[in-house]
């Protein structure tokens, strides 16, 4: 057995009390009924009061209302390690996030989730193209399941399509999203062709050409930047909307539409500083993230990530406007932790409720996913 995985998913090292966004907070926390066991032989005698049955074998912790863990402390631990001094205690996602395992048929994938501000920092330092290795595979990792990989091809001519350097980040987005949809389309399972296709660098310009020829809407887009931001807020976590989400759509409605449209063109340079950053980003969702199960949810993934990368981009830039003399031109990690817990997903189930929610407002039309690239 091997184990498929980016060079850089090594480096991880939890920064625990000195972390700016921890992973106690904006999650549902779910254990089942072998780590309630284990809870209270280490002593963790509140967990019935902390937390809440779901279902039988089933169980959730109590979030306070600022989507905390009630085990973390002011002091940014966890309780449960300060108690017992042993981090044997906790559930298995609390011992392995942010490392995600993907048991594949005959192989494992292994990444960090973008969803840890220690990740975007190592991702931050990564130079792109990121490289992925293939080893042997340690016995000791704890794997559970098969994730079906029906469509690995298609998700891996996706990673390479996000890590050519020669197209902008949205010209790379809008090939990927072109992708998906033809794959959506196909009628059976021999992807051969289409991926021949996008293998192509001729047919990739004389679409990257077509492309240019559209005019964007700016102030268009703006609105539906806008409503995609007013959709996918936490609804669930008052800290993380009133820091990423509140303070900035305020500033969103006290501008005028032609000042920020001007405001939004002049950031494009700025925010292009961060390119290598954003495909490492995009390229560890792909690979973490991508549904391989069918086409069609293959295809919702896709949006999703466009959407995730659309919405760093335009919170980053409502940060900055908010700047004094828009000097702030660093990438705040905690606006990619905070839209990367909004859209990771391992089941289908998540994804779909996520997809959902747009679908409902009509954001997934092409036309606006269109809008939101281009
Ligand atoms: S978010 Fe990452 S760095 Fe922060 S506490 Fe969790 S694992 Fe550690």
């Amino acid at each position: 057995m091997q184990l498929l995985s980016p060079t850089f998913a090594y480096q991880f090292k939890c920064v625990a009390d000195k972390c700016s966004y921890s992973c106690c907070r904006d999650w549902s926390i779910f254990f089942n009924e072998t780590e309630l066991m284990k809870f209270k032989q280490y002593g963790i005698n509140d967990i019935d009061t902390l937390s809440r049955q779901l279902e039988p074998g089933k169980y959730e912790m109590k979030c306070n209302s600022n989507g905390k863990c009630p085990y973390l402390e002011e002091s940014g631990l966890c309780r449960m390690i300060t108690t017992c001094d042993n981090d044997e205690v906790l559930c298995n996602t609390c011992q392995t996030f942010p490392r995600i395992i993907k048991p594949r048929k005959d192989y494992i994938e292994y990444t960090l989730s973008n969803a840890c501000p220690a990740v975007i920092d190592i991702l931050n330092n990564t130079p792109s193209p990121i490289t992925f290795e293939l080893i042997d595979y340690d016995d000791s990792i704890k794997t559970t399941g098969c994730f079906s990989h029906n469509l690995i091809s298609c998700r891996d001519t996706m990673v390479d399509l996000m890590q050519i350097s020669d197209f902008p980040i949205w010209m790379r987005l809008y090939i990927i999203y072109s992708f998906a949809t033809k794959v959506k389309k196909l009628d059976g399972s021999n992807f051969d062709s289409i991926i021949m296709q996008y293998n192509s660098v001729d047919y990739l310009i004389e679409m990257y050409q077509q492309l240019l020829s559209f005019n964007i809407n700016i102030p268009t887009k703006l609105q539906l930047l806008t409503d995609y931001l007013a959709i996918s807020h936490d609804k669930k976590s008052t800290k993380s909307h009133e820091v990423v989400y509140a303070k900035l759509y305020k500033n969103v409605l006290k501008y005028d539409i032609d000042y920020l449209s001007e405001k939004f063109l002049q950031y494009e340079e700025v925010f292009s500083k961060h390119s290598s950053l954003m495909e490492n980003i995009a390229v560890n969702d792909l690979f973490r993230n991508i549904n391989c199960e069918n086409q069609n949810d293959m295809y919702y993934s896709a949006i999703l990530l466009i959407i995730m990368m659309s919405l760093i981009k335009f919170t980053s830039f409502l940060k900055w406007l908010d700047s004094d003399n828009n000097n702030c031109d660093t990438l705040d990690y905690n606006i990619i932790v905070y839209f990367a817990r909004r859209f990771e997903h391992i089941s289908f189930t998540n994804l779909k409720k996520q997809a959902i929610e747009f679908e409902k407002n009509k954001l997934l039309d092409p036309g606006n996913i269109f809008t939101l690239i281009r």
